[in-house]
């Protein structure tokens, strides 16, 4: 049962807030009922769907004119508010009804023309289809189950068996002025339907007050469930925890898969150093069901339930079966080649057929359904892969809910060419400008610390996902509730056995791989060499050597595996190079890791794979806390500011000085066996 989560009293509430004006009120109710909808991914994916209200408003000059608010393009119904529905005076929108036909852009255009705040976002492009029915408050979602019965063969007579008259159904068109003129057209003539099926699209409920049009829209899709329940036994479900042995075989896949399509991706863009897709892996129960069928393959070639889905998803999966996967690595790629062929056939056809002038896409698969591994959503980045995952998942339901209840057939190649490369529709995704960093993953050691959590942040703030490994497990939370959603990490102690590839796995796991570690994690102990307790050196080598040696094997391997080189980055310290009385401890091993650095880059520079470094030193964090600070700046008898100042150019150097080094190092595509100094010039340490 999907649930009415209408509240009364919090609906009262924002009527309440939103002031005296009506056409207010109204659009709080309506903004409210747009997030409930949003809030469940069984009605609303991502950017889905939208949702509409009719009030009367004032003009300039006091006279009242009729206002259509509509969910903005590119608005989440999930977080919606007023802001994000802009208005459109309805009168204009009414007049262009009798035209025969309205093209794209002159609808975008009149549509812009006739808001009544210019620097509004773009209405939704279902507008029109709004705009003609006569309803105060109208909801539009693709839920999943309405999918299944929008792609069957029989749709027509199963909307009459399930809703008894109360449901109209409109043919297929692009969403546009022919959509909203057939819509229309299919109330007008029963006018008692309180809502409408659009074929191989989705769902529309309407009433005259913004809880009845809610209420309708959860009624209809439990009626259709407890239809699809009764006709063919079960529902799939929408998503299920990650099963553990299709798991450990995806961590295995993923990184080879990463690699081939990286690869394919940079052939397509003509960029040698492009990135690699990030991959979300989903292997639930629903999955695993799903993969029983005996026509999973049959179902790969029928498409995508809506062609809302088409932008994130492509029309197809790569399919991996058993075969292929027996067949090893050479057989994936020429799975993936076939894939592409495929794909760019496709688009020639397609593009001949509409005069030429359309551009392509790349051509590399968006969801691969791999047997035993699981579903995979790829993308740009964790954002984009996240989607692509979930639509995939939604996919899987709709497509097997509605095959064994009559047949699954959704929109054909035409339309979907058409929809897929619609100006307007590429309009939802953003830029295709995509930071620098986008499609890497970054995994840092001691991402919980001042330096670790700064670097993450820079990495990040360039498009970068992160997976942070952090001792503690309350650092490593607050560390990824700042860096905020596609980021994740894993709390381990990185001196123990396995740590690396524990840490790795999960990594690979979250991300589909790696292509930057920042081996970043330290600790000081003091002494001098003549008293030191050989325990304490060897724990400092544990943390201070080892476990940058044992991080970079682990991680060197997934690079191995995806074949596209990437990066190591240490930070060292000034320590490796210019001692310091009673920092032996620590200088030792990271004068050894200063040694590995180079030893790794010699190795490594072969499979493309650059390694650098940072020598940073008099940084606050964990490692040189105030305390320290006060105590050292004592023993020489300065002030705070003066010791933590004290460098060729006197000003502190900060964390985020040091993350900036590391992006720097990252960004600089041809050196390795680097070691950048951030102490703010020490002329002792300088390395040349
Ligand atoms: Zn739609």
């Amino acid at each position: 049962m999907v649930a009415n989560r209408w509240n009364e009293n919090e609906s009262k509430n924002l009527v309440a807030e939103a002031g005296d004006d009506p056409a207010d009120q109204a659009l709080a109710v309506q903004a409210y009922a747009s997030r409930l909808l949003g809030a469940d991914m069984t009605l609303v994916q991502h950017g889905g769907g939208n949702t509409s209200c009719k009030v009367t408003r004032k003009d300039l000059f006091g006279a009242d004119i009729s206002v259509l608010h509509i969910k903005g393009s590119g608005h989440d119904l999930a977080m919606i508010d007023a802001a994000g529905m802009p208005a459109v005076r309805l009168e204009p929108l009414l007049a262009l009804r009798s035209l025969d036909g309205l093209s794209d852009a002159d609808m975008v255009n009149i549509v812009r023309c006739n808001m009544l705040d210019a620097s509004g976002p773009n209405p939704s492009v279902e507008i029109l289809l709004h705009a003609y029915l006569p309803h105060a408050h109208i909801n539009h979602t693709h839920a999943t189950v309405m999918l299944a019965i929008a792609d069957l063969p029989n749709a027509a007579e199963v909307v009459q068996e399930i809703f008894g008259g109360k449901v109209g159904v409109v043919p297929f068109y692009m969403p546009g002025f022919d959509l909203g003129k057939a819509a229309a057209e299919v109330y007008e003539a029963a006018p008692d339907v309180e809502g409408l099926l659009l074929l191989n699209h989705g769902h529309f409920t309407f009433a005259n007050d913004a809880k009845t049009a809610y209420d309708l829209m959860i009624t209809h899709v439990n009626m259709v469930k407890d239809w699809l329940e009764r006709k063919c036994g079960k529902v799939l479900k929408p998503s299920g925890p990650v099963d553990h042995a299709m798991e450990a075989r995806a961590i295995d896949l993923m990184p080879v898969l990463r690699g081939i399509l990286g690869e394919r991706r940079a052939e397509f863009l003509e960029n040698r150093d492009a990135s690699m897709p990030v991959m979300d892996l989903r292997a639930g129960e629903n999955v695993q069901e799903f993969f029983a069928r005996p026509d999973v393959e049959e179902l790969a070639k029928r498409g995508v339930a809506t062609p809302d889905h088409v932008i994130r998803t492509k029309n197809f999966p790569l399919v991996l079966n058993a075969r292929i996967l027996a067949g090893g690595n050479d057989a994936i790629a020429a799975a993936v080649d076939r894939y592409i062929a495929d794909y760019t056939d496709y688009f020639t056809r397609n593009n001949t057929r509409v005069g030429g002038g359309k551009t392509q896409l790349s051509p590399v698969p968006d969801v691969a359904w791999i047997e035993g591994v699981g579903i995979i959503g790829m993308g740009a980045d964790a954002t984009e892969a996240r989607i692509a995952a979930d639509l995939a998942e939604q996919n899987i339901a709709a497509m097997s809910n509605g095959e064994d209840c009559g047949g699954f057939y959704p929109v054909d190649e035409q339309d979907l060419f058409d929809m897929e490369y619609w100006s307007l529709e590429q309009a939802k995704l953003p830029s295709r400008n995509y930071p620098r960093f986008a499609g890497h993953v970054v995994l840092v050691t001691g991402g919980g610390g001042a330096i670790g959590l700064a670097t993450a942040q820079a990495f990040a703030d360039l498009g970068a996902n992160i997976f942070l490994v952090d001792l503690g497990e309350d650092a490593l939370t607050k560390a990824l509730t700042a860096l905020g959603p596609d980021h994740d990490g894993i709390a381990l102690d990185i001196t123990a056995d396995g740590a690396a590839g524990k840490a790795v796995n999960a990594c690979v796991a979250r991300f589909g791989g790696i292509d930057v570690l920042v081996s970043n994690a330290g600790a000081a102990w003091t002494g001098e060499m003549i008293g030191l307790d050989d325990a304490l050196l060897r724990k400092s080598f544990e943390l201070n050597f080892f476990a940058h040696q044992t991080f970079s094997k682990a991680v060197a391997q997934v690079f191995q595996v995806q074949n596209r080189g990437g990066q190591l980055l240490y930070n060292v310290s000034k320590q490796a190079v210019n001692p310091g009385k009673g920092f032996g401890a620590y200088g030792l091993p990271k004068a050894a890791t200063f040694f590995l650095l180079r030893q790794l880059a010699l190795e490594l520079g072969p499979m493309g794979v650059r390694v650098n470094g940072i020598n940073a030193d008099r940084i606050r964090s964990g490692l040189l806390d105030d305390d320290f600070i006060k105590e050292r700046a004592k023993a020489r008898g300065i002030d705070e500011g003066t010791y933590m100042a004290g460098n060729l150019i006197r000003r502190e150097v900060e964390a985020r000085h040091v993350a900036d080094a590391f992006v720097a190092l990252a960004l600089a595509e041809r050196t390795t066996a680097h070691v950048m100094t951030v102490d703010g010039g020490n002329i002792e340490a300088a390395l040349r």
